[in-house]
C-alpha cells in the first residue's frame, strides 16, 4: 500500500478521512444509523451482489467505522483493516476464520486469559489441539509444528510476562510450512512494533488498551491481507456480528490521534519507574522488554521502538503479601485493563490469568508474587512515591 503520510504522528491524526467529502466537518460525523436507503431495487440488488459499493445495513459497515479500519490498516501497514465490537470479537473472527475441526494452534508461551479460553472452548467442541512454545529458536518452533498445525499465534511481549517472541525468526520457520502467523499486537500498538512489516499475516488488538488510551471503550481491531479481511468481514464477522458501535469507533479515531504522544510519555514513565523498582528491597525481580537483564532483551532492542507502558514484578513474600500491598496503594487503581491515561495494576494469578490451571500458570511464570503495572500518564515521581509506600509496608 503506498502511504499518504511518511511519519506515524502525521498519519493517526490525517490518515483516512477528508473533510471535504464530509461537509467540511472536522472531525468524522457519527453515522448513527442502522440501516440505509437504495434508490431503486436494481441498486439494492447490485449492492447485495457486490457489484457496487455502497453502505446496506451497519452490521456489513458504516462510514464512520470505515475510517477507523482505513486509519488501522494505514498503521499498520496492511491492506486492510476490520473493527471489532471488543479485542475478543477479534481474536475469536479471526480464529475461527482460520480454523476447522481436528486442527492444531500453535501459541506462544502466554496468551490473554479469553484467547486461552476460546481456544479451550474450540478444543472441546471441534476436537482441535493447542501446544505452548517460547519459540525460543528455529528448532523449537519447527518442533511443535505438526501437519495439522493451522495457525501460528502470538503474543508478544507476552502478558504479563513480558518475554518476547522473534518475528522474524517465526517468520523464517512458517514460510516453510505456509502457517499463516497471527500477532495480538495490543501491548505494542503500531507506534512499537509492527509484525506485518516483518511478514507476519494478521494484526489484532484490543482497541481498549492503548489505541482507545483513555478507559472509556471497549474495541477490537484485525489488519491483514485484503483478500483474507473481506472474507472475515462476510462469514465470521458479520454472521457472529462482534461489529462495533459508530460512536465507540469514533471513540477510537479520537484516541488514536495521540497514541505516539501517549506511548513516548507510558514509556519514559515506565523507564523511570523500572529502576526505583528494581532497587526496592521488597522487589525481587522485574520484567520489562528494554531492560538489559530480560531474558529477551536483544530482540525487544530489535523488535520494539520502546519497551512499552507495562511493567510486572515480583514481590517478596507470599499471596497474602501481594494482596495486601494491592490494599494499601492510594490513587493506583486496582483494575484489570492497562493502556489508560491512569495508572492501573493488578494481580494476573488471581485476576486476569486465574482460568488458567495453577500448574500451567506457573510454568508460563505468573506466580503468586506476580504484579503486572500498567503505568499511566501521570507524574512518574507521584506514581513512584503511591508504589514506594505501599511496598515499604510489606
Ligand atoms: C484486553 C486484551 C484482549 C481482549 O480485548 P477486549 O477488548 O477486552 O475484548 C486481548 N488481548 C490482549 C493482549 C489484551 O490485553
Amino acid at each position: 500500500m503506498s502511504k499518504k503520510y511518511k511519519r506515524i504522528e502525521t498519519e493517526v491524526i490525517h490518515d483516512g478521512y477528508d473533510d471535504k467529502q464530509m461537509l467540511g466537518s472536522l472531525t468524522p460525523p457519527i453515522f448513527q444509523t442502522s440501516t440505509y436507503t437504495f434508490e431503486s431495487a436494481e441498486q439494492g440488488e447490485r449492492r447485495f451482489l457486490g457489484e457496487e459499493d455502497g453502505y446496506i445495513y451497519s452490521r456489513l459497515g458504516n462510514p464512520t467505522v470505515s475510517i477507523l479500519e482505513q486509519k488501522i490498516a494505514s498503521l499498520e501497514n496492511g491492506e486492510r483493516g476490520l473493527a471489532f465490537s471488543s479485542g475478543m470479537a477479534a481474536v475469536s473472527a479471526i480464529l475461527i476464520a482460520l480454523t476447522k475441526a481436528n486442527d492444531h494452534v500453535l501459541c506462544s508461551s502466554g496468551l490473554y486469559g479469553c484467547t486461552y479460553g476460546l481456544l479451550s472452548m474450540m478444543k472441546e467442541k471441534y476436537h482441535m489441539s493447542m501446544d505452548f512454545s517460547d519459540m525460543g529458536n528455529e528448532d523449537e518452533v519447527r518442533a511443535k509444528i505438526k501437519p495439522e498445525t493451522a495457525v501460528i499465534y502470538i503474543e508478544t511481549p507476552i502478558n504479563p510476562t513480558m518475554r518476547l517472541v522473534d518475528l522474524e525468526m517465526v517468520v523464517k520457520v512458517a514460510k516453510d510450512f505456509d502457517i499463516p502467523i497471527v500477532v495480538d499486537n495490543t501491548f505494542s500498538t503500531p507506534y512499537l512494533q509492527k509484525p506485518l512489516e516483518l511478514g507476519c499475516d494478521v494484526v489484532l488488538h484490543s482497541a481498549t488498551k492503548y489505541i482507545g488510551g483513555h478507559g472509556d471503550v471497549i474495541g477490537g481491531l484485525a489488519v491483514g491481507k485484503k483478500d483474507f479481511l473481506n472474507e472475515v468481514a462476510v462469514t465470521t464477522q458479520k454472521d457472529i456480528g462482534g461489529v462495533i458501535a459508530p460512536f465507540d469507533a469514533w471513540l477510537l479515531i479520537r484516541g488514536l490521534k495521540t497514541l505516539p504522544l501517549r506511548m513516548d510519555r507510558h514509556c519514559s514513565n515506565a523507564e523511570k519507574l523500572l529502576g526505583q523498582l528494581k532497587d526496592h528491597p521488597h522487589v525481587s525481580r522485574v520484567f520489562y522488554p528494554h531492560d538489559y537483564s530480560n531474558l529477551d532483551y536483544d530482540i525487544g532492542k530489535r523488535q520494539m521502538k520502546q519497551g512499552g507502558g507495562v511493567i510486572s514484578f515480583e514481590i517478596k513474600g507470599t499471596k497474602k503479601d501481594a494482596q495486601k500491598f494491592l490494599n494499601r496503594l492510594s490513587f493506583i487503581k486496582l483494575a484489570v485493563s492497562l493502556g489508560d491515561a491512569q495508572t492501573l495494576i493488578e494481580h494476573p494469578a488471581t485476576m486476569t490469568h486465574a482460568v488458567i490451571p495453577e500448574e500451567t500458570r506457573n510454568q508460563m511464570g505468573i506466580t503468586d508474587q506476580l504484579i503486572r503495572l500498567s503505568v499511566g500518564l501521570e507524574a512518574w515521581e507521584d506514581i513512584w512515591d503511591d508504589l514506594k509506600q505501599a511496598l515499604d509496608q510489606i
